[in-house]
């Protein structure tokens, strides 16, 4: 079998991903509570205590929040940068046990290799991941306020794609976020908008794209159906078919999706 994910659930309320591959499993993110997490995981299938690892983004609580106690409950390791554990205060969480990652430098857990490339956000130092193990590649970025070259080079042919496309300019402009928010939400370390992830998607997509799943939804500033159709129209104003296009949700984990 090739590499697999199920997306847990995915926007500010909490984000987490689960990826098989190679008899491996881990989550990447666990931004849910660690009831939550394993209810979650139950629904698509897994048993909490087959996970081998986590591998967390950044200390924002929708991507840490379970963390600490899943690790310790499961006991699994964490990956993630060593400031990124101190700004997440893992270690006082009591998380079962740290492995240090940086950014740019691959690490294996089990069958599965992974590459936390950087990505700008308003956290302490926010990566993103590729995991790939012999049958597939699978790119991963839900937090990033723009996508610099390095992150696209990362993110160029993977087979399966999560990428965020959080809000729609309009409907943040005109919304009830408080305008310093707004401001957070539009700059250069905030959020990706819809037309923005759109046209990353198009570029760093290659024929060996099946699926892209549009992550970290905003429930206020978006819709799914914008979400897509900004995704859709930039593909075809490429010429282009677009792979499957899937929005996360924040409340259903998704079917699992295959490479
Ligand atoms: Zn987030
Ligand atoms: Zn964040």
């Amino acid at each position: 079998m090739g590499i697999r994910l199920a997306v847990l659930g995915s926007g500010s309320a909490g984000n987490a991903t689960c990826i098989e591959g190679g008899g491996t499993r881990i989550l990447l993110d666990a931004g849910f509570s660690c009831r939550e997490l394993v209810a979650r995981l139950r629904a698509v299938g897994v048993d909490p205590r087959r996970i081998d690892a986590l591998a967390i983004t950044h200390e924002h609580a929708d991507h840490v929040r379970g963390a600490a106690l899943f690790s310790k409950t499961y006991r699994v390791p964490i990956h993630c940068t060593e400031r990124t554990a101190r700004a997440a205060s893992l270690d006082r969480q009591g998380a079962y046990a740290r492995v240090p990652i940086e950014p740019g430098v691959a690490f294996a857990i089990g069958a599965l290799a992974l590459v936390p490339f950087p990505v700008p956000h308003d956290a302490v130092e926010t990566v993103g991941y590729v995991v790939s193990c012999d049958e597939g590649r699978v790119g991963y970025a839900t937090d990033l306020g723009h996508a610099p070259e390095e992150a696209r080079r990362a993110l160029r042919g993977c087979d399966l794609l999560i990428l965020e496309s959080n809000h729609d300019v309009d409907l943040l402009r005109s919304g009830p976020y408080p305008e310093v928010v707004k401001q957070r939400v539009l700059g250069r370390h905030g959020h990706l908008d819809n037309e923005t992830a759109a046209e990353v998607m198009c570029e760093v997509a290659s024929e060996r794209t099946t699926r892209i799943v549009l992550a970290h939804l905003s429930r206020t500033n978006n819709r799914p159906d914008l979400a897509l159709l900004a995704a859709r129209r930039s593909f075809e104003s490429a010429g282009r078919r677009p792979p499957r296009l899937h929005p996360a949700e924040q409340g259903t984990p998704s079917p699992w999706f295959e490479a």
